[in-house]
């Protein structure tokens, strides 16, 4: 080492090429024409300064001040400062609609619709029909009320500005009454105590955590009560010696003392999804029928769409919802918008759901489809795995995640990855995890039972070539 840079190996700080000299040269011209002259003086000045530290404390390689090295130094660097933050991943956790990975993935029709709406003027709040200002709820708000039965419908960011916006609307300084069993925390800070709090409603807990009565609800209401609220237990599952009350019971319940019933249903679809042999699940329809006046629900969970909260139900509820300054606050942009509609659009012919609608596609993906994907992509990845790894195309369970139908699993196959050698494999398993999180297109599986699983449900036929390069080659 001290032989290769000895003598005219080594330059001295006096040897730096000046700051100009490089703007000017051939090889810093490609970066300029990619970066622009800001960015590249900037990184040009931290190299030169670290170039000139190292040689006053002993010496720099003579061939790191080449022109051509810095350059190839500055490009390196200002690219990965460019490199998109918000990259494309392979979902293979398992999870379908993974809110860490972004939920739902849109149908073509509404990612072309976005694109439209992006880049050309758009009818937001313009009525069309008479010239006058439009209202932005009217581009979708029609079709809510003929998916779900509602008398009216609008729309806000999520699902949680939803139930912010219904209960300041409907009950603030007021008491709303819940069961103790669907006191639920969403992920991520979301708890029905808290934003009751947050919306200036009272929380009137009633029952147990295993077993509310209809005469719970009944004893509770009283002269400031606002509304009987019911809560999808969106990511748990109350079993055992377990009671609930009924939509239908808590709404004649309210009606017979004039006061509304609201649900969060959150996740909410909007059909049944056992024609698609899916489990039960209560649809937005079921809910209005069975007497609900006000159903909050996302638009980015079962429905398959943008991130959106969607209120439907009375239109005298929804026009007091409508006329508070939340709502303002907590609207969509027209990207949402443009996203929804299309989404809802093709709610209308269910017997192409199933095909068109990317999250029903990958929730129905058939085990014959899955399985010989597995068995084709097992050699691939112990390749690329290598030797101390041993991969076994298995079958598994997949979930459909974002707090719908918790405990119903869905009959799944991928790849399973164990330690082949002696030794903790734990550290082995974390090592692969890694490198796999490091590909260009991380590929994000999940660590279990001294195993690395990989659910290939999610990843469609059409991806799989690209999949499969990424893996060409061992692993690091
Ligand atoms: C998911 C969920 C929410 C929050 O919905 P976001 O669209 O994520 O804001 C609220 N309530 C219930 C019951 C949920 O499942």
């Amino acid at each position: 080492m001290a032989d290769q840079l000895s003598g005219a190996g080594l330059a001295a700080a006096s040897d730096i090429p000046s700051l100009d000299r490089l703007l000017n040269a051939d090889a810093l011209q490609p970066a300029l024409a990619t970066h622009g002259r800001t960015q590249v003086v900037a990184a040009l000045r931290r190299d030169l300064d670290a170039l000139r530290k190292r040689a006053l404390d002993g010496g720099v390689p003579r061939h790191e001040l080449d022109a051509a090295a810095v350059a190839a130094r500055t490009s390196a660097a200002l690219d990965e400062a460019a490199r998109p933050r918000l990259r494309a991943v392979y979902n293979l956790t398992g999870t379908v609609l993974h809110t860490n990975l972004g939920r739902a993935l849109l149908p073509d029709e509404a990612v072309a619709s976005v694109l439209r709406a992006l880049t050309t003027p758009a009818n937001l709040e313009f009525d069309l029909d008479t010239g006058g200002r439009g209202d932005r709820d009217d581009l979708i708000d029609d079709l809510l009320c003929e998916l779900t039965g509602a008398e009216a419908a609008t729309v806000v960011n999520n699902n949680a500005a939803a139930v912010l916006l219904m209960l300041n609307a409907l009950a603030d300084r007021r008491e709303v009454v819940v069961s103790r069993g669907e006191l639920v925390e969403i992920g991520g800070a979301f708890r029905i105590p808290d934003i009751m709090k947050r919306a200036g409603a009272r929380l009137v807990e009633v029952g147990t955590t295993n077993r509310t009565h209809a005469a719970d609800y009944e004893n509770a209401i009283g002269l400031r009560t606002a509304m009987l609220m019911k809560v999808h237990c969106s990511n748990y599952a109350v079993t055992g010696f377990t009671k609930s009350v009924s939509v239908a019971e808590v709404a004649a319940l309210a009606h017979a003392r004039g006061l509304p019933a609201t649900v969060d249903l959150g996740s909410g679809t909007l059909v049944d999804l056992t024609q698609f042999g899916l489990p039960k699940e209560d649809t937005v329809r079921e809910t209005i029928a069975a007497g609900a006046d006000l159903v909050t629900f996302s638009g980015d969970k079962l429905l398959g769409g943008p991130q959106a909260g969607l209120l439907v139900g009375r239109a005298d509820l929804i026009r007091k919802i409508k006329k508070n300054p939340l709502k303002r606050a907590l609207r969509v942009s027209k990207l949402t918008l443009a996203a929804l509609e299309p989404v809802l659009q093709l709610y209308r012919a269910p017997e192409f759901l199933a095909q068109r609608l990317t999250t029903l596609r990958l929730l129905t993906r058939p085990l014959r489809d899955i399985q010989p994907q597995a068995e084709r992509l097992r050699g691939v990845l112990a390749h690329a795995a290598g030797p101390g790894y041993a991969v076994e195309a298995v079958p598994m369970f997949s979930q459909i995640g974002s707090g719908a139908l918790p405990i119903d699993q869905l009959p799944s196959y991928g790849l399973a990855v164990r330690h082949a050698g002696t030794g903790r494999p734990g550290r082995h398993l974390d090592r692969l995890e890694t490198l796999l999180r490091k590909l260009p297109v991380p590929v994000i599986g999940r660590i279990a039972d001294d195993a690395l699983w990989l659910d290939l449900r999610c990843l469609e036929d059409r991806d799989e070539a690209a999949f499969a390069a990424q893996l060409a080659e061992p692993l690091a």
